[in-house]
């Protein structure tokens, strides 16, 4: 009951203030770089703790005003979601969005910002989708990326919990992860990076867990390296921004491997779609479970790496054929076109569904 004196976010009290003046959308969006156009509208909405949310607003895409002393440019409160729009005329369609929108308000509350209703923000950004539905690109590949964000504003330096935070939805242009085929890429493994660690916050999408992972990202391509590999204590938790998937050939057979959903790992949407597909499969174990990089080096030694690939909304699919470990190097096949077999399968059924070529439980028509 003392709840209910707060506002919830509400899609009830949605105001929609559209643009007088559209922009001009790209003649050619091959040539578009990754997050840097950004469709007619935005939503936006405040909450400050003695009255709860605001009405949220759509209002044309426009800079924030924000106090210096905002929490969110001090101690990072802050966090955010991804999740794509696809087109399959005469539909447009999103890829289970409300995962995002659940996995958003635990972020959300780990990283000390109020909680909203997953159902009211979903229907809010669904408006906005159909508002600015011109934008989401009809060329097979290109899809349209939601990017809700949420931060602390309230101008005050004590490190306390923000009494104040905004929620902002912005919409961009992005192209396939792959223009010209597949390009598998490289890993470099080395126990010196971490990005998360046991008891810590590697599981939530929080900005405080991307910015410091860009300066060894950059270390490792000037060394020739697409991706890292991350360890935590010794186990092999995600490449990059993805989470990571090895098959292994046993004695008894084929299995998938990725680490389990732990303090250092965070719930791809992804990664739990390739779980479900392949236990639905039944062709070969799906294993769950924590493995070393000394296991994956004896499997690489003993040529029983069959394939392996990351897994995330913006590659989907992304093939692997290439580990640097302690100065070796180790070849991952890929046999098919410059993705393993079992890769390319996966990445072809998940397109399959995420553009509504078939009707699937994932599917949210908009
Ligand atoms: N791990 C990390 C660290 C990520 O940032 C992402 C991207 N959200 C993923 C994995 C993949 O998650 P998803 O499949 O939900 O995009």
């Amino acid at each position: 009951r003392l709840l209910r004196r707060y506002a919830d976010l509400s899609y009830n009290k949605l105001v929609t203030n559209l643009t007088s003046t559209p922009k001009a959308k790209p003649s050619d969006l091959t040539k578009v770089p990754f997050g840097t156009v950004f469709t007619d509208h935005m939503i936006e909405a405040d909450w400050c703790e003695d009255k709860g949310w605001s009405e949220p607003v759509i209002k044309p895409y426009q800079k924030i005003p924000l106090d210096p002393s905002s929490s969110v440019f001090h101690y990072c409160t802050e966090c955010y979601e991804g999740f794509k729009v696809y087109s399959n005329p005469p539909h447009i369609l999103s890829f289970r969005p409300m995962t995002n929108m659940e996995r958003f308000v635990i972020s959300a509350d780990a990283a000390g910002l109020p909680k909203c209703s997953p159902h009211e923000l979903l229907k809010c950004i669904d408006e906005l989708i159909r508002i600015d539905k011109d934008w989401v690109p009809q060329v097979p590949g290109y899809t349209l990326y939601v990017r809700p964000n949420m931060f602390g504003t309230h101008a005050q330096l004590s490190v306390t919990k923000p009494k104040k935070a905004k929620l902002v939805v912005i919409m961009s242009l992005v192209g396939p992860y792959f223009p010209s085929g597949y390009k598998p890429v490289s890993l470099y493994c080395d126990e010196s990076l971490i990005r998360s660690w046991p008891g810590g916050h590697g599981h939530r999408k929080i900005g405080g867990n991307y910015g410091p992972a860009i300066v060894p990202a950059e270390k490792v391509k000037n060394l020739g390296y697409d991706n890292i590999l991350w360890l935590s204590e010794g186990y092999v938790t995600e490449v990059g921004v993805m989470n990571f998937f090895v098959l292994f050939k046993n004695k008894n057979g084929l299995e998938l491997v990725t680490s389990p959903i732990h303090h250092t790992v965070l719930p791809g949407i992804t990664r739990d779609s390739v779980i479900q597909i392949i236990h639905e499969w039944g062709e070969v174990k799906m294993s769950e479970r924590n493995f070393t990089i000394k296991e994956l080096i004896t499997k690489l030694e003993e040529e029983n790496v069959v394939e392996a690939f990351g897994s995330g909304t913006a590659a989907v699919i992304c093939p692997i054929n290439k580990l640097a470990y302690k100065g070796k190097e180790y070849n991952i096949p890929t046999v098919q076109g410059n993705c393993g077999e079992l890769t390319k399968r996966i990445f072809d059924e998940l397109t399959k569904i995420q553009y509504g070529k078939v009707k699937h439980k994932w599917n949210h028509y908009i």
